[in-house]
């Protein structure tokens, strides 16, 4: 049976919920399509052991309601999984969203018409829709790399992705669990379970520049403090370069060695992001200062480590990359898990992963590590990836897919040239790609879409698409402002370099959320101006 709807939204986690509730406020017909069995997106799939924000709690709410903000409280600064999950029922629930909700169904297919300006889209569950508009509500983070290593059929044991972690979870007490990968899952996951097993071996290909986080309960007082700052956190955050609550406020040149130590001593001590996001903006151009902060990270981690081993195998060396050029973890005694006796990290580096065997995991050398869990944390295709698994057919027989295996374009990460009535969120080329605090960008771009329908519905047309010229000057502009950065030269799914040929390009928009919205308010401002409206 297909269904007639004026918007379809694909996702029902942060954006996908907020961007359900505009549309239907606005008044169109809108169904929600959402693969797993609830609403949360991100925090309905990683419930790995220790999956917690590394955002503050009180910046990743929506600001679009005073009541929803304040009527919700949350139990520490950087809250786990679990209470994550909790927040997005109450949402959902105050904002009554599940009845336009479709749960356990993926998007399959996608095929825009051009007589009609119209999408027709299919799903696993063999429900069809007749829609308008398609909003990819996505996540950038939700295509999980599960094909990693050849046997992993033939493993004995469990082996899971953590993007897709059980919801019973894993008995993992007494047991010997491998986890692959160390990023800001692999780090959560292992500091999580790493008193719990028998043993865990940790296979280190990169090792990370990581942070201390420091998560304070929150009382009756800090939860009054946060909610007093309503009006400033709605005000302030959609125009800080990354979306957060803190913004650069010093500049390298300006100060002297003793001075640059005291602010770096002194926003490590934060124990937040803020050592990354809003210290010396200087450590995403220059060189220099980039290999000074990395120095000063360096030997923070090397401190706790103590042990030249590990310091070898987990700190990241002069000259291999510079700190924040990639995701930054915050971890809670992630190091001081490696100076427990039943914890070993496992240099893959120059000895990789050659496969999985039934017993375990087999190294490129023959060595066979003897293991009863597989937990890989081996990270997501991201930016990309979740639209591109499905088949999206836009105008003139162009696929999504086979074009982003080409170049990863778009207009303002928000619609691609060549499919019409299709908006994106959390998608390449805008700050919500990977550079921001995702409900304060996913927040801008759903509203900007929604404004962008009504603008549509009040000028009398139908479709919109960006131009060729527009798309071509969105993706110089972000090729210019990405370029000048060291992440550009770095390795990472931020340059899309973890997917075996993936077209290399930043994922995120680098030149700010502040700036980033702007654009889009001016862009709206001129008529659509880049944009074909007909
Ligand atoms: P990731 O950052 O891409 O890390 C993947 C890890 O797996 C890396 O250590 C990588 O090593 C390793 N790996 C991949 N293939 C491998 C192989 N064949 N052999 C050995 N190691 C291999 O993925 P992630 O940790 O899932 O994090 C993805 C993003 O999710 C984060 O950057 C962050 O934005 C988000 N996240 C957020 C939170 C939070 O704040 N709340 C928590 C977790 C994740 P190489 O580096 O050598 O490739």
């Amino acid at each position: 049976m297909t269904t007639k709807v004026d918007a379809l939204v694909i996702g029902a986690g942060v954006a996908g919920l907020y961007q359900i509730h505009q549309l239907r406020e606005a008044g169109l017909s809108v169904q929600g399509v959402e693969a797993g069995s609830d609403v949360g997106g991100t925090w309905y799939w990683n419930r790995y052991p220790g999956a917690k924000f590394d955002s503050e709690s009180y910046i990743y709410q929506y600001l679009f309601d005073e009541d929803l903000y304040k009527d919700w409280s949350w139990s520490e600064r950087f809250p786990g999984q679990p209470e994550i999950e909790q927040w997005l029922h109450y949402v959902t629930d105050r904002l009554d969203l599940r009845k336009d909700i479709r749960f356990s169904t993926r998007v399959t297919k996608a095929d825009f018409n051009e007589d009609t300006g119209r999408w027709r889209v299919e799903t696993d569950t063999g429900d069809s829709y007749d829609t308008q508009f398609v909003i990819g509500c996505t996540g950038m983070l939700s295509a999980p790399l599960e094909d990693r290593f050849p046997g992993q059929t033939s493993f004995k044991g469990a082996i899971v992705h953590t993007g897709k972690y059980p919801k019973d979870g894993l008995d993992l007490d007494g047991k010997r669990v491998g986890v692959i990968g160390t990023g800001a899952t692999g780090i959560q996951v292992i500091q999580t379970i790493a008193d719990r097993v028998g043993e865990l071996k940790v296979f280190v290909r990169t090792p990370q520049y990581v942070l201390p986080m420091k998560s304070p309960k929150y009382g009756p007082e800090e939860t009054a403090w946060y909610k007093s700052r309503f009006d400033e956190l709605k005000r302030n955050l959609p125009i800080t370069f990354t979306g957060f609550e803190y913004d650069f406020e010093n500049t390298w040149s300006d100060l002297t060695p003793e001075e640059r130590l005291e602010v770096l001593e002194d926003i490590h001590a934060d124990g937040s992001l803020k050592l990354w996001l809003a210290s010396f903006a200087e450590m995403f151009f220059d060189e220099e200062v980039s290999a000074e902060i990395s120095q000063f990270v360096r030997e923070k981690m090397s401190e706790r480590l103590k042990d030249p081993k590990l310091i070898d195998i987990l700190v990241p060396k002069a000259g291999d990359y510079g700190f924040g050029t990639h995701r930054v973890p915050l971890e809670t005694n992630y190091l001081e898990a490696y100076l427990r006796d039943n914890v070993e990290a496992i240099s893959v580096r120059d000895n990789p992963i050659a496969e999985i065997v039934p017993e375990g995991v087999k190294l490129q050398d023959g060595t066979v590590y003897e293991l009863d869990v597989i937990i890989m944390a081996v990270g997501f295709d991201a930016g990309s990836g979740a639209l591109a698994r499905i088949d999206i057919n836009g105008r003139d027989g162009m696929n999504l897919r086979d074009e982003w295996a080409k170049d990863i374009r778009t207009t303002l990460g928000i619609q691609k040239y060549g499919f019409p009535n299709l908006f994106m969120t959390g998608a390449p080329l805008a700050p919500s790609a990977a550079l921001c605090n995702m409900t304060t960008c996913l927040q801008q771009q759903t509203e900007w879409i929604t404004d962008c329908i009504l603008y549509m519905r009040a000028h009398g047309k139908s479709v919109m698409e960006p131009t060729a010229d527009g798309e071509d000057a969105w993706v110089a502009h972000h090729d210019e402002t990405a370029n000048a950065t060291l992440i550009s030269k770095t390795d990472s799914w931020y340059t899309g370099s973890n997917v075996e040929g993936k077209p290399r390009r930043v994922l995120s928009y680098c030149g700010g959320v502040g700036t980033y919205r702007q654009k889009c308010l001016d862009i709206a401002e001129k008529g659509y101006e880049g944009f074909e409206l007909a």
